[in-house]
């Protein structure tokens, strides 16, 4: 299953998919960026942070899966490793933004995709300017953006809110959970039912 988060910068996706526990399933993607790392991220855990040239390059040979621009940086998600996790059965989880969701839809169309929001306006002002990892710039820049994603959320099949995190972790294992009993991510359990066997027997 390909679950994607998507939500204002500064709603919590990164805290919340963080908490989302690998024992259920859950493996993240790790995207590849040209944004600078803020200080205590870590290359190859947070992000893959490159170059635009690199990033360029990897997009050439069809290594990302989707890339969006968001306030003049470049984002993108590594092919091989959600294919690899989606083969093994994982939950594979992509915190993107709503542009590359969007691409991702169109090519996986039983993707989930999940809209993270804060409880309301300030709240969202108050974490981004408390994270304090932007200057003023980019924090309105990244407010403007909020207000572009917004009208997107018709696209998503949910919406989270995120006030407390363990309450928006546990909405995202309900969904996820009750996703799993969909009848079309439920073939071997329905191929015991469509064996002649029963029929023979009798
Ligand atoms: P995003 O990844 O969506 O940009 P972050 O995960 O970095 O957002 O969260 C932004 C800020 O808000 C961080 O300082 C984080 O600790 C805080 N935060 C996240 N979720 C909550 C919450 N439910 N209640 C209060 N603060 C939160
Ligand atoms: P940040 O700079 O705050 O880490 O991320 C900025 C935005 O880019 C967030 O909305 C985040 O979800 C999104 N993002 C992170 N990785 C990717 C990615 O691989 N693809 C896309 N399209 N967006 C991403």
């Amino acid at each position: 299953m390909l679950v994607i988060i998507s939500g204002p910068s500064g709603s919590g996706k990164g805290t919340v998919v963080k908490e989302l526990d690998p024992e259920k399933g859950y493996a993240l993607s790790i995207s590849v960026t040209t944004r600078k790392p803020r200080k205590g991220e870590i290359d190859g855990r947070d992000y893959f942070f490159t170059t635009e040239e690199e990033f360029h390059k990897m997009r050439a040979e069809n290594a990302l899966l989707e890339h969006a621009v968001y306030v003049s940086n470049f984002y993108g998600t590594p092919r091989v490793y959600v294919e690899e996790q989606i083969s093994k059965g994982k939950v594979v989880v992509l915190e993107i933004e709503v542009y590359g969701a969007l691409q991702v839809q169109e090519k996986f169309p039983e993707a989930v995709l999940i809209f993270l929001l804060p409880p309301t306006i300030t709240e969202l002002e108050r974490r981004l300017s408390g994270r304090g990892t932007e200057d003023p710039v980019t924090i309105e820049a990244r407010l403007k953006k909020a207000m572009e994603e917004v009208p997107l959320i018709d696209s998503y099949n949910y919406l989270v809110i995120n006030d407390d995190i363990s309450a928006a972790v546990e909405k995202i294992d309900a969904i996820v959970q009750a996703e799993r009993l969909r009848p079309k991510r439920c073939h071997e359990e329905i191929s015991n039912f469509s064996s002649p066997q029963r029929s023979e027997e009798a």
